[in-house]
């Protein structure tokens, strides 16, 4: 037997869920472009990277829905402001984007356990995990650009750096509808 049909509440939520984290990547793809152009190609491939991640948070929480029995709704996606005036900059703004994500992750698991929706719970720890990895790791670059405060050499090393980043696929998709 399927698990217990979605809460309404709690569908709309993860919809709304899909359409940040869609925009996360509309929103690291923006800065991959951006940095290419500056000529920082370690820091272009970084958030290429951190682009195709986000992309995959989305396609999870698509394969959760539908595995859930209930309705995926894709809804627009908004534009992008790309006015950064620096690497720092635009690592500032990531870091406050996934503060912003990691709330709601946190309202949705609240709001799942409040109705008891374990199955939700369970799937939402994940997500729960992984922002603690992404905010570590943003708030580790910021760090280490402040620490460089704009020296061409620490920058050279740091772009270089960045260079290496592959792509993993995250591992709740593994066998899912969706990859
Ligand atoms: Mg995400």
């Amino acid at each position: 037997m399927a698990a217990k049909k979605l809460n309404e509440q709690l569908e709309n939520a993860l919809n709304k869920q899909i359409n940040a984290e869609l925009w996360s990547a509309y929103l690291y793809q923006s800065m991959a472009v951006h940095f290419a152009a500056e000529g920082y190609l370690g820091f272009a491939n970084w958030f290429n990277v951190q682009a195709r991640e986000e992309q995959d948070h989305a396609k999870i929480f698509m394969n959760y829905i539908i595995s859930r029995g209930g309705r995926v709704e894709l809804m627009p996606i908004d534009k992008v402001d790309t006015s950064w005036k620096s690497p720092l900059d635009a690592l500032e703004d990531t870091l406050e984007h996934e503060q912003k994500v990691t709330a709601m992750i946190h309202n949705l698991y609240a709001t799942a356990s409040e109705i008891k929706d374990f199955a939700t719970v369970s799937a939402l720890k994940w997500f729960i995990d992984e922002q603690v990895e992404e905010e570590e790791s943003v708030q580790e670059i910021i760090d280490k650009l402040k620490l460089i405060n704009n020296n061409g050499a620490g920058l050279y090393m740091l772009d270089t750096e960045y260079g290496a980043r592959t792509y993993a696929q995250a591992s709740p998709l593994t066998g899912k509808l969706i990859n």
